[in-house]
């Protein structure tokens, strides 16, 4: 079974995860921002192997840690969508530009794309691309513990900001409304900022979509 503990890193208060399977204790860490230290406090807290960095896109508050933490610990880098390219090679600018601390640069060790899936340990979680907020950005969603792990997409009571280059409202909203109602109104989802919420709730009263 898929568990996971939510950090709030960087001055953005950014919710980078933790996932782990319980039966091997083998560890992903998605959107490693920042604050490596706090990270792999939890890690060695909970006795976790940290295996994998999966990212939702390459904004800075969720990529800036990245370069740094595969290199320390050797690991794989999966995601986002190639859409996103841009913003991995823009990250020393993203950094100057929102005075974080400089970001080390990377290549992902895998893009990923929409119907992909990735495991930690015995679980697997889907890949679905949900463009918008950036062009790249993909979210996970983990069926056995109906959690989908959504990045900057959609928020309790608000979506994505669409003001960014290659951001665009309403691929954002066919996002939201094609790939992420159809995990089912029970399925909660982690942002990448704030509380968590449920797609059905967000579907009944999030005015950026509801009745959608
Ligand atoms: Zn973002
Ligand atoms: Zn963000």
């Amino acid at each position: 079974m898929l568990h996971y503990h939510t950090i709030p890193v960087t001055a953005f208060q950014q919710n980078c995860s933790l996932v782990w399977c319980d039966e091997t204790l083998k560890a992903a860490v998605i959107d490693p921002g920042g604050d490596l230290d706090r990270i792999r406090a939890e890690v060695a807290r909970r006795g976790l192997t940290l295996e994998q960095i999966w990212l939702t896109h390459a904004h800075i508050d969720h990529a800036g840690g990245t370069g740094t933490l595969a290199r320390e610990l050797g690991l794989p880098i999966i995601g986002p969508h190639e859409g996103d390219r841009y913003w991995i090679d823009g990250l020393p600018q993203q950094s100057l530009m929102f005075g974080f601390p400089p970001a080390e640069m990377f290549t992902p060790t895998r893009w990923l794309h929409d119907g992909d899936t990735v495991q930690i340990g015995h679980s697997t979680l889907d890949v679905r691309h949900c463009p918008g907020h950036t062009p790249g950005h993909v979210v996970f969603h983990s069926r056995e513990a109906q959690r989908c792990f959504v990045g900057d997409v959609l928020f309790a009571g608000s979506i994505g900001r669409t003001d960014f280059p290659g951001g665009d409202h309403d691929t954002l909203i066919a996002s939201i409304t094609g790939r992420l109602w159809p995990m089912g109104d029970d399925t909660v989802f982690i942002p990448g900022h704030g509380p968590e919420s449920s797609f059905g709730r967000e579907r009944r009263s999030n005015p950026h979509v509801r009745g959608t």
